[in-house]
């Protein structure tokens, strides 16, 4: 039998007493999705997070389109049953013990489009932002060369409002196709979404389908020399080992991989878990690291950056964690 016990940040969590209830929920799903659409149980979140850490989702799910996600949608939400979409997991980390819930991932071809129509773009959820921008390139289109080394896809960044070389997400959007939790469907315009530093918080309990964005018209040419020496500025400044990129929000103005280095972090270590010595904010892991690991260098940072400098260092990486509330 499954069973409901306490709520994380308002929500029911959903436990299972038997792994068979996970098994009712993964065949249901299987078949209200269309043929094309993958159900997976168990599956490692190790394998879709850039850190390589986490346990299973409970129920994996690849919708094939709009449709299938709307069945998704209209069987959990009435059920209570936690529902996490992902994109390319490269500003996630998910706990050891996994997801007890439906895990999205909206990977398959349909979510993958990325289309050009005179100056703008659309462009699928999950489509790699490297995709997009390289798309833009080859239609001679500009503004969205910030894109090209961030690895993420299109429905990550939009929660996030990625950002890189001094442009982020939503300079860009004109529009968001979205899903609410009742499985309707709507295009907003980027205004209505209200966007801060690192967060879309209109996408908070919505699912981005999709979004047109602007580029401006530039030679070529001149867009990839931007792309290059975006590129080479990166690969100086950060590490290639396995991370989500920059683990905390800059407080206030000051970078806090300044702030880190200042007060001597890189290096520090719990398990497989390491602070970068090539960038403070970023922590990579070693084989057989685990979130819990990532999770204690993390709170040891934020301890350390509260008592030395009085400042609170805010996590820019999405944490889905039982033992820390989701999200
Ligand atoms: C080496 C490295 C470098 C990085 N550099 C940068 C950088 O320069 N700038 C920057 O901003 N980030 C950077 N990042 C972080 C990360 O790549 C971005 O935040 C990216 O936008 C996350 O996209 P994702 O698809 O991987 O999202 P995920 O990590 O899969 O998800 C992130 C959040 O978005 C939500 N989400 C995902 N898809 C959807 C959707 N369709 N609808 C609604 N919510 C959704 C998830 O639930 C989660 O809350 C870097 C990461 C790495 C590993």
């Amino acid at each position: 039998m499954m069973h409901q016990t306490g709520t994380t940040g308002g929500r029911m969590v959903w436990r299972a007493a038997d792994p068979a209830v996970w098994d009712e929920w993964a065949t249901r799903l299987g078949r209200l999705l269309s043929p094309a659409a993958r159900v997976v149980r168990d599956e490692p979140m190790s394998r879709h997070t850039t850190w390589r850490v986490g346990g299973p989702a409970a129920v994996w799910v690849e919708p094939a389109g709009e449709e299938d996600l709307v069945r998704v949608v209209r069987a959990c939400g009435p059920a209570g049953m936690p529902v996490l979409v992902v994109g390319r997991g490269s500003n996630l980390l998910v706990g050891d013990a996994g997801f007890h819930g439906v895990v999205v991932a909206l990977h398959g071809e349909y979510w993958q489009r990325v289309e050009v129509s005179g100056e703008r773009l659309w462009c699928g959820a999950g489509a790699r932002l490297k995709a997009v921008a390289v798309a833009a390139r080859d239609a001679g289109l500009s503004g969205l060369e910030f894109l090209e080394g961030i690895p993420g896809s299109v429905g990550g960044a939009l929660r996030m409002n990625a950002g890189a070389m001094g442009s982020s997400m939503f300079e860009v959007v004109e529009t968001v196709r979205l899903m609410d939790a009742a499985g309707e469907v709507r295009e907003v315009a980027a205004g209505l979404l209200d966007v801060r530093y690192r967060c879309c918080e209109g996408l908070r309990d919505r699912i981005a389908l999709g979004a047109w964005l602007r580029g401006r018209p530039a030679p070529r040419e001149e867009i990839q020399e931007r792309m290059q020496s975006y590129s080479r500025r990166r690969w100086a400044t950060q590490p290639a080992a396995p991370s989500a990129g920059c683990v905390f929000k800059n407080p206030g103005g000051v970078p806090a991989g300044r702030l880190l280095d200042e007060l001597g972090c890189k290096g520090w270590r719990e398990g497989g878990a390491v602070v970068s010595d090539v960038h403070a904010n970023f922590i990579v892991t070693e084989a057989g690291a685990t979130a819990a690991d990532v999770l204690r260098l993390i709170r040891r940072l934020q301890e350390h950056v509260w008592r030395e400098r009085g400042i609170l260092l805010e996590p820019e990486v999405r944490i889905v964690a039982e033992a820390e509330g989701e999200e």
